[in-house]
């Protein structure tokens, strides 16, 4: 039997609260992933919180080890994910305290490993993995509907769709940055939405973006830009709220076993040469 059927990648705030977690350690062939995984139950739900950077926020995005969370996921039976994470907004109507849930992902980042698929058989198989999944749309339509369903029962109205570009960080951007991702119609940016995604459509699992807006970025900021404290300002004003959501959104979630949206056949076509964990 799996351990979890949904995993959480987020902050410390989605399990410290459980009444009844169980932390594990998971090691995978890509190392380990960037903390313990607690299990814990929403709703009847099976579902394991990762901490995207570490219970102690030891890790900046471009040092967290993708490719071990989402392997370490899988691994334990979770077939569908919820990654909420912080953004700055591109566009003044989405100041702090948006919940946008993008449909879209623009990669800027620069020195990150984003593919299990890097030629080399995957651990345990024989076939060597030159794969080019569909990415067209990047992101779960049955977990997006759950959460945005879940935001509107909190009295949180959310933005439907945009687009999330994700920048390699650690710095926010210059203004110039800023201006131009504005200029391109994208509509909010952030630091861990990628290779996430991408991640979990190598493994088939279904995953959703939950994106908080914690800032307006350098472009639309009339003041100094954006700096760490108000982001972590923000975010702790909201956090309770997310949680909340993204609980409910855990509950609405189809079965695993019951998967309607294409995530699940995303290797049709391609032999792997191993049946995932
Ligand atoms: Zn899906």
């Amino acid at each position: 039997m799996a351990d979890a059927e949904i995993g959480v990648i987020g902050g410390s705030g989605f399990y410290s609260f459980l009444d009844d977690v169980t932390e594990i350690t998971v090691d995978t062939p890509y190392g380990r992933p960037s903390d313990s995984v607690f299990l814990g139950e929403i709703a009847g739900r099976q579902v394991a919180f990762l901490p995207r950077h570490g219970r102690d926020h030891r890790l900046p995005p471009h040092r967290i080890n993708y490719r071990a969370n989402l392997w370490a996921l899988r691994s334990l039976g979770v077939r569908q994910v919820l990654g909420p994470c912080a953004v700055g907004g591109l566009r003044p109507e989405y100041g702090p305290g948006t919940l946008l849930v993008p449909d879209q992902l623009v990669d800027r980042t620069k020195a990150r490993v984003q593919t299990y698929f890097d030629g080399e058989p995957l651990p345990g198989g024989s076939v060597p993995n030159v794969v080019h999944l569909t990415f067209a749309d990047p992101y779960c339509p049955a977990g997006r509907q759950a959460a945005l369903a879940a935001a509107r029962g909190r009295a949180w109205e959310p933005v439907d769709g945009g687009t999330l570009v994700v920048i390699e960080g650690p710095r926010f951007s210059t203004r110039a940055e800023s201006r131009w991702h504005a200029a391109q119609g994208w509509s909010v940016v952030g630091m861990t939405g990628h290779p996430e995604a991408v991640l979990a459509r190598e493994l088939s699992l279904c995953y959703t973006s939950l994106t908080l807006v914690t800032d307006l970025d350098a472009g639309t900021e009339t003041g100094d830009g954006v700096s760490h404290e108000e982001v972590l300002q923000v975010f702790a004003q909201n956090v309770g709220r997310l949680r909340e959501v993204l609980f409910d959104a855990v509950a609405a979630l189809p079965e695993s076993t019951d998967r309607a949206c294409p995530c699940a056949d995303a290797h049709a076509g391609w032999d792997l040469g191993i049946e995932l964990p």
